[in-house]
C-alpha cells in the first residue's frame, strides 16, 4: 500500500489484536459507506485482508477485532462504522 494521498481517500483500519493500524485508499468509485458499514466491508474477515500482507493471520467473521477509526473527510461515528463492535475493549 502506498503512503500517497489520492483522490479518492483514505480509510484506517485498526487490529485490536496486534494494536497495528493499516491505512489504506478505498479507491475510486467504491461504494464507501455501503461496503464498509453494511456490505462485506463490515466484517472481520474482509477488514482483515488489509493485514494478510505482513502477517499471517486468518481473520475470522465476525466483529471484534478489526475497527475504522479514520476516513477521510468523514467525522467518524463508531457506531457508524462498526456497528456491532464493542465500541472499548
Ligand atoms: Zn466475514
Amino acid at each position: 500500500m502506498s503512503d500517497e494521498a489520492t483522490s479518492s481517500g483514505r480509510i484506517t483500519i485498526y487490529d485490536r489484536e496486534t494494536k497495528e493500524s493499516r491505512t489504506v485508499d478505498w479507491g475510486p468509485g467504491h461504494s464507501l459507506e455501503y461496503w464498509w458499514q453494511e456490505g462485506n466491508g463490515h466484517c472481520d474477515c474482509n477488514r482483515g485482508l488489509y493485514f494478510w500482507s505482513e502477517k499471517e493471520t486468518e481473520a475470522r467473521c465476525g466483529h471484534s477485532r478489526y475497527v475504522i477509526t479514520h476516513v477521510d473527510g468523514y467525522e467518524i461515528d463508531f457506531e457508524e462504522w462498526n456497528s456491532g463492535w464493542e465500541a472499548s475493549l
